[in-house]
């Protein structure tokens, strides 16, 4: 008698040999429909998996994370199958993962470069194998017969893969005369696979290493209907449209030269306005927060870095340079400026928190793959501060960063989310620093009732800290602020303060950033809002245009009038047809067009036209001057 326990603690009884499959059928025919695969005693098992021993039993459903993702990764055999199908032995079959948002798989193949020209070929091919409803069957054999099989293939890679294992039993699944190495599981059969895309193509080295072969990797997605598929589908054209490489070069806001090096931003006039915008906004925030702005020099001695630790736990991704036989090390955090400066007199605890704050430039040597426009790049300006204050003070301190980062996030528009991470194995300080650190934390955010998950021994080996992730419009997370403690600064510059009892002690250490990188927030910035930044953002206001050269007088002076009131504004006087140039200006996402015609000339006003089409009431230049004072020192 085999004994059955399933999640809800009943139990069911089975004679003789059962499988997940028919545990589902008998528990219901719709849980049936949903089941993918099972847990079977903590182990994912396929739903003909047989039982044969008393255990418990979870049946895993397309409803979960873990059941999509079996979901998606049987589809990625699917492609592979398919792919083996229409090319034959000129492509050899490595691996082929789900990830976050659908599955790729790679492929080696050395006299055809997969396009988006195959795509439809390929889905093709693998709607017919999911209309045959192959049925996807385990094996287990030894490595030696597997190693054997894959060899006759011509499957190189598999056979690597299989060497590297160490196992002395492996599992194939096939299905049809398709035939993968896989740990499982899979969907029973290829019919469950109802809908899939195949969305782009790159380059990827076998086992991410560059000293390996190039392989083409195909990305793709799949969704157990049609429905969810195609609500993905225009969610990534959204995305596509808001691209900030794509947005960027429209506006004409930044580039990336391959003769400057990759991953090095290069601002172009508006998207350096943009960009100062950004920091006048960042020091006025800070200063009106009690923060000291601070600057440190771009490169510092190799000793230093020693002194850091950084030299040792961070050196490959720092960029070194010797000057008169003199090491240096070109920063890639600022701390150690902002220690320097604290250790430049005796502090006493009177002096304390002191919060010194940088735009401080860093560059990190960053993988040249992982290099995404302005989100990852290798030279970027953090907001930085960091907070030395007395252990009583430090509670104070995070909820006052947490305040920051809450109306911060409430002028862009953004939800976020929070979650803390605690002591890992691995850690210095003592006990007593871990839990006040750690305290302190949660208690900020529970003053502030700001949800939040816990990362359990995720922290840094010198600190807990809690991240913030914000949500832009189209519900993309994207990590920002961080505050970070830290109990290894503080000791390794002997940084001390003297205390009411006249002793010298160890202050508490914070870093923290608000945005994070300019760069990456711009980037995302310029998505969330789809290039239509708000007016105070905006690198040009308005734009003054004429209807006819009679007004071309005019306009210049209003022009003027403007720009020296402080707004920033263009004119567009070309002697081309009204529409077409208030098209023009829409392209370019200008907040406010400022049509004058003989009317407004001879009112002396204007008329703004808001980009998406809404008029005010005509006023005069000085009117709308202070008209866009307020909307600016309100954030709008
Ligand atoms: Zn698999
Ligand atoms: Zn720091």
């Amino acid at each position: 008698m085999i004994q059955i326990e399933l999640p809800d603690g009943s139990i069911k009884e089975f004679s003789e040999a059962t499988t997940p499959g028919d545990v589902a059928a008998s528990i219901g025919a719709g849980l049936a429909r949903q089941a993918v695969a099972a847990r079977f005693n903590d182990h994912t098992v396929d739903l003909s998996t047989p039982i044969t021993e008393s255990g418990r039993l979870e049946i895993i459903t397309l409803k979960s994370p873990e059941g999509l993702e079996i979901y998606r990764h049987t589809t990625a055999h699917l492609m592979a199958h398919a792919v083996k199908d229409i090319y034959g032995d000129k492509v050899q079959v490595t691996i082929g993962p789900a990830i976050e948002s659908g599955f790729y798989y790679d492929f080696y193949c050395e006299d055809h470069t997969f396009s988006p020209d195959d795509f439809e070929k390929i889905e093709k091919r693998m709607q017919e194998l999911a209309k045959a409803n192959l049925p996807v069957r385990r094996e287990e054999v030894t490595r030696d017969s597997a190693i054997e099989l894959f060899r006759q293939l011509g499957e190189d890679y598999k056979v690597e893969l299989i060497e590297d294992l160490g196992e002395s039993t492996v599992s194939l699944y096939r299905q049809g005369d398709f035939v993968d190495l896989c740990r499982g599981p899979h969907l029973p059969s290829t019919g469950f696979i109802k809908a899939f895309k195949l969305t782009s193509v790159a380059g990827a080295y076998w086992r991410g290493s560059e000293k390996n072969a190039m392989l083409q990797r195909i990305y793709a997605t799949a969704f157990p209907d049609k429905k969810a598929l195609r609500s993905y589908l225009n969610k990534l054209e959204e995305a596509r449209k808001r691209d900030h490489r794509r947005i960027g070069r429209e506006l004409d806001l930044f580039s990336f030269s391959e003769e400057a090096g990759a991953g090095l931003v290069i601002w172009h006039p508006k998207g350096a306005l943009l960009r100062t915008l950004l920091e006048d906004f960042e020091r006025r925030e800070h200063l009106r927060r009690g923060y000291d702005i601070v600057m440190g020099p771009q490169i510092l001695r190799t000793d230093l870095w020693k002194t850091s630790g950084h030299f040792d736990n961070y050196r490959e991704n720092m960029y070194f340079t010797d000057v008169d036989g003199q090491g240096y090390g070109l920063k890639p955090m600022n701390c150690l400026a902002h220690m320097l400066i604290y250790k430049s007199r005796q502090r006493s605890y009177r002096d304390l928190p002191i919060r010194y704050f940088e735009l401080g430039t860093v560059h990190r040597h960053e993988k040249s793959g992982v290099l995404h426009g302005l989100l990852r790049v290798r030279g970027f300006t953090q907001d930085d501060a960091h907070i030395l204050c007395t252990p009583e003070q430090l509670d104070m301190e995070i909820k006052r960063v947490l305040e920051f980062v809450r109306d911060v996030m409430g002028i862009f528009g953004f939800e976020y989310e929070v979650e803390i991470s605690t002591r890992p194995e691995k850690s210095i300080g003592s006990d007593e620093d871990w839990e006040r650190a750690t305290r302190a934390l949660m208690n900020a955010l529970k003053d502030l009732e700001l949800p939040h998950d816990i990362n359990e021994g995720d922290g840094a080996f010198y600190g807990p800290k809690i991240d913030i992730k914000l949500k832009d419009a189209l519900d993309r997370r994207w990590q920002c602020a961080t505050i970070q403690c830290d109990f290894t600064l503080p000791e390794r510059f002997d940084l001390t303060y003297v205390g009411k009892d006249g002793e010298k002690h160890r202050p508490v250490m914070l870093h923290r950033v608000i945005l994070g990188a300019i760069e990456r927030f711009i980037g995302v910035l310029i998505e969330h809002y789809a290039g239509n930044f708000p007016l105070w953002l905006s690198p040009v206001q308005a734009v003054v245009i004429n209807v006819t050269d009679h007004q071309a007088e005019y306009a210049k002076s209003v022009t003027d009038t403007l720009r020296a009131a402080g707004v920033r504004v263009q004119s567009d006087l070309r002697n081309e047809k009204l529409g077409f140039k208030i098209r023009e200006a829409q392209v370019e996402k200008i907040p406010y067009m400022l049509v004058v015609g003989d009317k407004e000339m001879a009112d002396a006003t204007v008329a703004p036209r808001f980009r998406t089409g809404k008029n005010l009431e005509p006023m005069s230049p000085e009117d709308f001057v202070r008209y866009v004072q307020e909307e600016c020192d309100q954030y709008r």
